[in-house]
């Protein structure tokens, strides 16, 4: 082979292949950037009380503005992150950004007697693993002199179903704190539901996916079965991803608890929200109150 040949890709998927491992160490070298930096901010996302139609929480969710690559989706970001220390960080400066806000915008009496009010951070399926991380959480609910209560962590199956001494002694441990476990993204982990016999969990959040099939009949038989499932296991049930009218009729006519989806609210700068709420009792307005 002569160096031209040996330089030559040699087919398509060698190519896309590249570009692949390319895009990820840019959102890598980027996102080591984005944390120094503070090019991240925090959204909320609203979820409401589909009984009362009103607001019983909020969902952070990250947003990434990069000089480079412009805006990068965590849902592109976050599986990358999740490979190296970077999702580890990630959740370390949400989980103190929101305490901070939570410090900033909701002095503690307000929080309390709200009651309605929770949080809810998405910890990566690693970082879950890690023995500090019920420490790092409790310096800051002390630093920021936040209610342990206004906090539900996001985590999806596979982590729940790990047989891990750590997960299991962080899930004990935040539990007793006060603070509430959801399974994120349920249905999706192709997993067996023999987990939740045993699982510390408060919330299910079913997927989006189940959501969008809500008008086929087997899509509404596989969410009443879910609904049930859930009440065998006294779970909270939230619908991830409602964007029609038919859709939140649906849910509410099946007894689902709760819903998030830019149909009810989509999610907005944090300051922006809480600052809302520290003017207003947002608990006791219904839906559309944010700009959708
Ligand atoms: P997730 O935790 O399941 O969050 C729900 C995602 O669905 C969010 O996407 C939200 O903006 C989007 N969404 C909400 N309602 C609707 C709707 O009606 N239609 C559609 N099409 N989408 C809707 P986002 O913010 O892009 O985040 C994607 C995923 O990235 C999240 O899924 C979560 O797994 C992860 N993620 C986001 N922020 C964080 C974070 O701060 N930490 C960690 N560890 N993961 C995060
Ligand atoms: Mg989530
Ligand atoms: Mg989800
Ligand atoms: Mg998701």
């Amino acid at each position: 082979l002569n160096s031209r040949q040996q330089h030559r890709p040699c087919s398509y998927f060698d190519e896309s292949y590249h570009a692949e491992l390319r895009r990820k160490l840019d959102i890598e070298q980027g996102l080591r950037n984005a944390v120094t930096d503070a090019r991240l901010s925090i959204f909320l996302q609203p979820k409401y009380d589909l009984g009362t139609e009103r607001v019983a929480g909020y969902e952070a969710l990250l947003r990434w503005q990069d000089p480079v690559l412009g805006t990068v989706s965590p849902a592109e970001f976050i599986p990358v992150a999740e490979q190296t220390v970077l999702g580890q960080q990630l959740d370390r400066y949400v989980i103190q950004k929101v305490m901070e806000l939570i410090n900033i915008h909701l002095p503690l009496r307000q929080h309390r007697s709200a009651g309605c009010l929770h949080i809810a951070i998405n910890i990566t399926a690693s970082h879950f693993n890690d023995p500090q991380l019920t420490a790092f959480i409790e310096e800051n609910l002390q630093r920021y002199r936040v209610d342990p209560r206004t906090l539900c962590l996001e985590v999806t199956e596979g982590v729940l179903m790990s047989d891990s001494d750590h997960v299991a002694d962080n899930l004990s441990r935040l539990r007793a704190l006060g603070i509430e476990v959801a399974i994120d993204d349920f249905g999706t982990g192709y997993s067996s539901l023999s987990y939740l016999k045993n699982l510390p969990a408060d919330e299910l959040k079913i997927d989006k996916s189940f959501i969008d099939d809500l008008e086929t009949p087997a899509g509404a038989t596989l969410i009443k079965a879910i609904l049930d499932v859930a009440r065998v296991f006294h779970l909270r049930v939230v619908a991830e991803g409602i964007e029609t009218e038919n859709q939140l009729v649906l849910l509410q006519e099946l007894g689902c608890d709760y819903g998030q989806g830019y149909l009810l609210g989509k999610p907005a700068p944090a300051d922006e929200v809480l600052k809302q709420f520290e003017m207003t009792d947002v608990c006791s307005q219904g839906w559309g109150i944010y700009e959708k």
